[in-house]
């Protein structure tokens, strides 16, 4: 039953409030409700209760779960044994285990941080969310700094920009007279897509193995053109990996809600319901986690990449976003009177104005070289950053901006405050898929997001920059007399001067790129490209007036997501250089010496055709020759950009020239597999892959 194993391996609000002393759980909800410091009494009573409630659970160890810059968890498992007289051994778990860790940090990207500081890293406990058994280890959600308290991971800029923008919504609010409200949380709901193949597929494929993408691979005779799979019939073996998934995701407090099929052959969603943000992101990295171990028990294999294969979608993640309060309102919802239409128009402003002023933050928070494929490259949408409200909402934008009149028969101003919203159907609101900012009726989606990436760095900037947002409007409102003129005229300054953000097109079309330049908007195509905005002054100052980010913390940042680009882009070289050495030009060549030997056969007979021999023997002769120097050439740049200057150097001579090389020589290989006999390929083909899980 559902309801019974829900939740069942999550130390949750009610396993605490049924095992611990009242005065211990009303101290801890003090800690995770309003931040409050845990007592070490209080600590070492929880952390007893919580390894009890683990053994009975069959749990041996414990680990501090955290988020490095790796953008996947890490855990160190330590057992509960604690040695006691006569060679026995008793569980244990104090307080102070509970509460904070020392993992050795010195093999976590650091981006430097570690090198100005200490090697050693300290875990703490993030105590609003819960802790879980996954694996027969209790596993405590922890944050992850340096000595001197530098982030050294995802999460914990993930929580301060959740303070960031709870202080400053909590101004605006007071504002509008909501003195109920004492907490702002952003809530996140993010879609997850994914591949699924034959793990024989997969582990017959070395690209796949090393770079988790296909580097070569010719189009099957058929890909997603009849949209037949989207939503389609779920297969059984799919059907039972779902299942599966759900039952352990569901465990784990997981709020797995729909699946289905997506676009591109092969291809899955799953779609979890929303929760606060920071619990989102942990949920997601073990949405990720679960999706590849219980593919394996299927023997399936789970592709996050967001370019698993040429030729058919990538993957992504839809983050949608929205903002509530303690009272329970969502605050991107457009309400019923005239008030709650203005306070909904304000916080949309502000929205607004953030994601036209940080275009550029944006799209670095999904910027790496996988997302590369999805967004900004040949058969990829452009990496521009815009919003889509739809017509409904953007007209009435229109009129508070013009002071003219919303509806023809309604004759009346639309005065903020004074009147209502007219109602608009959900409906249509959700009907452009192609806006990498949509406004969905009640929240946003963002869907620039790639399929691997963790939730937290997009989120903490999300937050951040509507928090920075939110902070000016209240500077300019607080001190207003006439809040009321002060309001609308503020709401119509924003609309005026960040209109240009706002889209409603389709944002594929080609016409799109020219116009957006038109309008002055940015167009980051790749992630060097994107990255080198990141330390831009406005964006320093920032995060750290939000204390989201110090410039040190930023600049570390900077250098993780440079160098793993770097690195990613080298390793699928390096695989392809493996791929065509040692198995594609060797099996090539080996097939050349039967056509030969044919050929010369069928000479022997007088009339005996053999222009298929001979030609595809000049053919794959041919590609093989211009792969084997197209492999010298992408060999000879690897060893020339040694002599970049620095990272950002380096970084941009694999974006060229490197990546330049690796098409090329992808060109040459896929006209050859599709002459060569499919037993002597030494890969499984794109149409065995995408249509071989039945
Ligand atoms: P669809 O996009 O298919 O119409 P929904 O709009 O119901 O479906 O939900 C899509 C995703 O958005 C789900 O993960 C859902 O939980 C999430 N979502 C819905 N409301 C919110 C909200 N207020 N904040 C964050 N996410 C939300
Ligand atoms: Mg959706």
């Amino acid at each position: 039953m559902v309801t019974e194993i829900f939740s069942s391996m999550v130390f949750d609000d009610a396993t605490m409030e049924a095992r611990l002393p009242k005065n211990t759980y009303k101290a801890l909800q003090r800690t995770i409700k309003d931040g409050k410091h845990l007592d070490p009494e209080v600590a070492n009573v929880v952390a007893n209760a919580m390894k009890d409630w683990a053994v009975e659970k069959g749990a041996t160890h414990y680990t501090h779960w955290f988020q490095p810059m790796t953008g996947i968890t890490a855990e160190k498992h330590d057992s509960f044994i604690s040695p006691k007289d006569g060679g026995k051994v008793i569980m244990e778990f104090s307080g102070k285990e509970l509460i904070q860790g020392e993992p050795d940090a010195s093999s976590f990207p650091s981006g430097g941080l570690r090198a100005t500081f200490e090697a050693r890293g300290y875990t703490a406990w993030d105590a609003t969310s819960y802790a879980f058994i996954k694996e027969g280890v209790l596993c405590i959600p922890t944050v992850f700094c340096s000595y001197t308290g530098e982030a050294l991971d995802q999460k914990t800029a993930l929580l301060r920009s959740m303070e960031a923008i709870n202080r400053q919504a909590l101004r605006v609010l007071k504002l509008f007279g909501n003195d109920d409200v004492t907490s702002v949380k952003t809530t996140v709901g993010p879609e997850q897509e994914y591949f699924l193949i034959d793990k024989a597929h997969f582990d017959a494929r070395k690209d796949l193995i090393f770079t988790g993408r296909t580097l070569f691979g010719a189009k099957p005779p058929k890909g997603q053109e009849l949209d037949d799979h989207y939503f389609g019939t779920i297969k059984p073996r799919v059907a039972a990996f779902m299942k599966d998934l759900n039952d352990e995701l569901w465990k784990l407090g997981v709020l797995a809600k729909t699946e289905h099929n997506e676009v591109a052959p092969a291809q899955h969603e799953m779609a979890p319901i929303f929760t606060t943000t920071n619990i989102a992101a942990d949920h997601n990295q073990l949405t990720m986690e679960l999706m590849q171990r219980v593919a394996k028990k299927h023997d399936l294999v789970c592709l996050l990449h967001e370019k698993p294969f040429a030729g058919v979608n990538g993957s992504g993640k839809h983050n949608n976003w929205s903002i509530s309060t303690n009272t329970g309102i969502n605050l991107l919802e457009p309400g019923d009177t005239p008030y709650e239409n203005a306070q909904f128009l304000l916080f949309l402003a502000a929205v607004i104005k953030a994601v036209d002023e940080y275009q550029d933050l944006l799209r670095i928070t999904v910027a790496s070289a996988g997302n590369d494929h999805r967004l900004g490259a040949n058969e990829a949408p452009p990496a521009i950053v815009s919003m889509f409200l739809g017509s409904d909402l953007s007209e009435i934008l229109e009129t508070i901006e013009n002071g003219t009149a919303y509806d023809s028969h309604e004759k009346e101003l639309m005065r903020i405050g004074v009147h209502t919203l007219p109602k608009f159907p959900k409906d249509t609101t959700d009907r452009n898929r192609t806006s990498p900012f949509a406004f969905t009726g009640n929240k946003f989606e963002f869907r620039m997001l790639g399929s691997s990436e963790s939730i937290s760095c997009a989120n903490a900037v999300l937050n951040t920059i509507v928090a920075e947002e939110l902070r000016q409007f209240a500077d300019e409102l607080e001190p207003a007399t006439d809040f009321k003129t002060a309001l609308h005229d503020l709401i119509k300054k924003t609309i005026h001067d960040h209109k240009r953000i706002i889209f409603n097109g389709d944002g594929y079309d080609d016409s799109w790129v020219v116009e957006a330049e038109k309008r002055g908007l940015l167009n980051l195509k790749t992630t060097p490209d994107a990255l080198a905005h990141l330390l831009d002054e406005k964006n320093i100052q920032l995060f750290d007036s939000h204390k989201v980010y110090s410039p040190v913390e930023l600049k570390a940042r900077h250098e993780v997501k440079l160098e793993n680009y770097t690195k990613v882009v080298n390793i699928e070289a390096q695989t392809m250089l493996d791929m065509v050495r040692r198995d594609i030009l060797p099996a090539v060549s080996a097939y050349c010496q039967d056509l030969a030997t044919t050929a010369e056969m069928k000479a022997t007979f007088a009339g005996v055709d053999s222009t298929y021999e001979q030609e595809t023997l000049k053919t794959l002769s041919g590609l093989s020759g211009s792969a084997f120097r197209t492999v010298k050439k992408l060999e000879q740049d690897i060893c020339e950009s040694k002599n970049a200057e620095d990272a950002t150097a380096l970084a941009d001579f694999y974006k060229t020239t490197i990546i330049s090389d690796m098409q090329e020589l992808r060109l040459a290989v896929d006209e050859m597999e599709v002459i060569t006999p499919s037993e002597v390929w030494p890969y499984p083909s794109y149409g065995e892959m995408l249509f071989g899980v039945r």
